[in-house]
């Protein structure tokens, strides 16, 4: 039986936690947003926000105590694997209630050409011979693993200018934030004679338009497997996550 009203943390960098944090907001739960701080300019919350990294796990758990948080709802990017973890452990040192906000991973339907891979690495390996025309549709924080790979003209689609030159000598970018849609995804491909998407397994609907868009102009995709994570509760929409907080969760999970 829950004795108190919830405070909750929420870990934040999606579209999906944005949609959490106005589902709150709206439920008048007492909350904070975080952000990593990787953008210049992170969507605004109606929520009290703080950016920044915590210190680890004994940073975050120094910080639930800190805040008296009951609740950490975990939104961030299937591929966020490091806070995700952090989580996990400062949740369970400091007896705090955690739930997973997850989006579903995208499955291949008629129509797509998908071959699936265990990390961006092994994608890089898997390049054709021949210079492909690839969206790197990956964000910016691992473009390294396809420097070696000088071959092809690649597309990357990017939230800030890039501070330093990519590390690719044939490369164009585009700046824009999801969510994308088929059209102008549609739009994008062929403007730039893609022959080639690589993407990693977001799921949700905000990023999905490019894989629609690949399967539209029959384009192959690489998609990247998401990283694996020690079991924890999930829940698939604010909604549920509500329901989980109102029903007095367990704490310590
Ligand atoms: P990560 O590798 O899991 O995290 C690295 C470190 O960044 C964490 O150890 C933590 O630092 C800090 N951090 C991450 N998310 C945070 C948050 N919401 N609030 C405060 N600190 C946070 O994650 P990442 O790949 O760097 O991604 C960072 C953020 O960008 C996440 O919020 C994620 O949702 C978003 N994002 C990631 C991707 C992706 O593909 N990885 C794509 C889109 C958006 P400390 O250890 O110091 O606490």
């Amino acid at each position: 039986m829950q004795t108190q009203p919830p405070c909750v943390l929420l870990l934040g960098g999606t579209t999906e936690a944005s949609r959490m944090a106005r589902a709150l907001a709206a439920a008048g739960i007492d909350a904070i947003f975080s952000y990593a701080g990787r953008t210049q300019t992170p969507v605004a919350q109606p929520l009290p926000t703080r950016i920044g990294g915590f210190g680890g796990v004994s940073g975050l758990a120094a910080y639930l105590r800190a805040n008296a948080i009951t609740h950490l709802i975990d939104a961030t990017h299937p591929f966020a694997a490091q806070i995700s973890r952090n989580a996990i452990s400062a949740c369970a040192e400091t007896a705090t209630a955690l739930i997973a906000l997850e989006r579903p991973a995208w499955a291949p339907g008629p129509g797509d050409h998908w071959r699936n891979f265990p990390s961006l690495e092994h994608a890089a390996a898997a390049l054709p011979e021949k210079p492909e025309r690839i969206f790197l549709a990956i964000g910016k924080q691992n473009l390294d693993v396809f420097a070696h790979r000088p071959e092809p003209f690649y597309l990357l689609r990017l939230v800030d200018a890039p501070t330093a030159p990519l590390p690719f000598p044939n490369a164009a970018h585009v700046l824009d934030r999801g969510p994308f849609s088929l059209e102008s995804d549609r739009a994008l491909l062929r403007r730039h004679r893609i022959t080639l998407v690589i993407a990693k397994n977001a799921g949700g609907d905000g990023a999905r338009a490019k894989l629609d868009a690949a399967r539209a102009l029959h384009l192959p995709v690489f998609l990247i497997d998401r990283p694996a994570l020690p079991a924890r509760p999930i829940a698939a929409t604010p909604e549920e996550v509500l329901r989980w907080l109102h029903h007095g969760a367990a704490r310590g999970v």
